[in-house]
């Protein structure tokens, strides 16, 4: 399995199915685009219900940051709910406070159902503090959780060998195995019907009365309705100042004692940690990820693994570290999710902005949008609207997440070092560079060979950076992301960046 990144998650090793397309018909009832768990999800729930569906995925499942997740099922999420309830109303934090626990069963439904071997367990998350500060929020956090009618105690122990100041649990919580599920789930989809295109990108959505017009790089296809199960939306839309790209880091490592805690686990830093066990290919493992930071705006992402490897050298008694690997994920600037119709558009969906929560939103967002197109309703339609804009939690994140675009936008443009020969980027790394009073992103790999594209995020033009661990040219802007060839791993773009010959 392919992923957007050079390092290999714990999921890669996942055989993939052999997904069969039947590339003839160009109609269907809906089309999903994206092949994580919201489009497979969506797939999955749409099929079952009868209606015809395609899922076009750019490249292959579990390609975006399913595959380069930690999987842990939550029903409490990075919006705390005290601060949901400061925002959003104590009825709205209720609302919320459903989903988990409606997600879960869901996810443990479609296991059941399609007899799914992916690990799934129900886990108790522990939730503790680090300082007072961390108590502090602990204690808003714990009351809050407890008001919206979720199952919160306090406890002295915690299975973690992390030694904190207060901590709670929270039952009701579960993991899994990412990619064996959306494989799985994927076949099922193909067992009922559905069919699937690997390879191909959608690159533009036109609705028009009660159906809407897909364009991808090979086919144009008709729709009823339209879903972007893609993560983040592509091209240029309100999103792209509503929801900020972060790149966060995660390493699995064996324990010399041979025990693996059975439950969930965070802290309270900002960034915070996170921490569960995980058997894959007959060997169990401890996740943890932390280390967050926003797209493009580190220039050496690979000390993030080091300070993670440190960081629970401290506690755990790590026999090896196996995996490190990292991904991407979009913080919406009210906190909340945006799930449903697109603004203006009655059969175009979005589903972005999920935060570290995309196991359970993912699933969530299927499983609104498909009540939609169903004409069943939902109850959450309202709570999570992507044409919503509120502006008590918003907007304040909104305007610095706008601004920092800016910033990027015209200070790259002036500041791309100036080298005067090719030979000072040294071997195995890039850099964004001016050379000759041209502007370019350039790679050389370990042997010398020299990959340079054009630098100019082909999104909305910032200069794309560096990133030394995934190998790839990330913008600080929008987080799009390319490989060293200019290749799209991830939008908002659609469009490659253009290779440069020297
Ligand atoms: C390190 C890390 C750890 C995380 N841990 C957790 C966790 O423990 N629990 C949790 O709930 N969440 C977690 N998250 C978040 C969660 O993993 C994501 O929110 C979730 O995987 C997103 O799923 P998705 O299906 O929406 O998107 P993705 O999995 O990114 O899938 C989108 C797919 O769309 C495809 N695509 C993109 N553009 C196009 C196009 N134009 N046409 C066709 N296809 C396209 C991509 O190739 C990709 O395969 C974590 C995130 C990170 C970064």
């Amino acid at each position: 399995m392919e992923r957007d990144g050079a390092n290999r998650s714990l999921w890669q090793s996942v055989e993939m199915p052999a997904f069969f397309a039947d590339s003839t018909s160009k109609h269907y009832d809906v089309i999903i685009a994206g092949a994580g768990i919201t489009g497979v999800t969506a797939g999955y729930l749409l099929q079952k219900a009868g209606k015809k569906c395609l899922i076009i995925e750019a490249e292959n499942f579990g390609f975006g940051t399913t595959g380069g997740t930690t999987a842990h099922i939550n029903t409490f999420y990075d919006a705390h709910y005290d601060k949901v309830i400061k925002d959003f109303g104590e009825e709205n934090a209720k609302l919320l406070a459903q989903t988990g626990p409606e997600v879960i069963r869901q996810i443990r439904t479609i296991i059941e159902e399609n007899s799914i071997d992916c690990g799934f367990a129900d886990r108790t998350s522990y939730v503790f503090s680090l300082d007072q500060k961390q108590t502090d929020e602990l204690e808003d956090l714990f009351e809050a959780t407890k008001k919206v009618g979720l199952p919160a105690q306090e406890v002295t122990e915690t299975p973690f060998p992390i030694p904190f100041e207060k901590a709670i649990k929270i039952e009701g919580q579960a993991e899994f195995h990412p990619t064996k599920y959306i494989c799985a789930v994927g076949e099922a989809f193909l067992a009922l019907g559905g069919t699937i295109m690997e390879n191909e990108m959608v690159t533009a959505v036109t609705e028009s009365g009660n159906s809407a017009k897909v364009i991808t790089d090979k086919n144009e296809y008709n729709t009823g309705d339209f879903i972007w199960g893609t993560h983040v939306i592509p091209n240029i839309n309100r999103m792209n100042f509503l929801a900020a790209p972060y790149r966060s880091y995660a390493i699995a490592f064996t324990l010399k004692s041979g025990e693996y805690p059975e439950a969930l686990g965070e802290d309270l830093s900002s960034p915070y940690h996170y921490y569960r066990s995980q058997e894959a290919d007959g060997k169990k493992y401890v996740i943890a990820g932390g280390e967050d930071h926003k797209t493009g705006h580190e220039e050496d992402a690979e000390k993030h693994f080091d300070a993670l490897e440190t960081y629970v050298g401290q506690y755990f008694d790590v026999d090896e570290v196996t995996h490190r690997w990292s991904s991407q994920f979009y913080t919406p600037a009210d906190g909340l999710p945006f799930i449903g119709k697109a603004p203006v558009e009655h059969h175009v969906f979005w589903a972005t902005g999920y935060d570290g929560n995309g196991m359970t939103f993912g699933t969530l967002a299927a499983m609104i949008i498909s009540d939609i197109i169903l004409e069943k309703g939902s109850k959450y339609e309202e709570l999570f609207s992507p044409a919503r804009f509120n502006v008590k939690a918003g907007l304040v994140d909104t305007v610095k997440e706008s601004a920092d675009a800016v910033f990027h936008l015209i200070k790259d443009k002036f500041t791309a070092r100036k080298i005067d020969s090719l030979d000072e980027i040294p071997l195995g790394s890039g850099d964004t560079v001016s050379l000759d009073g041209k502007t370019m992103s350039v790679y050389r790999d370990e042997l010398g060979t020299v990959h340079a594209v054009e630098s100019a995020c082909t999104h909305m033009g910032c200069n794309v950076a560096w990133n030394n661990t995934e190998k790839s040219w990330d913008c600080p802007c929008h987080g799009a992301r390319y490989d060293i060839r200019g290749v799209v791993l991830n939008g908002p773009t659609t469009k490659n960046l253009k290779k440069i010959d020297l």
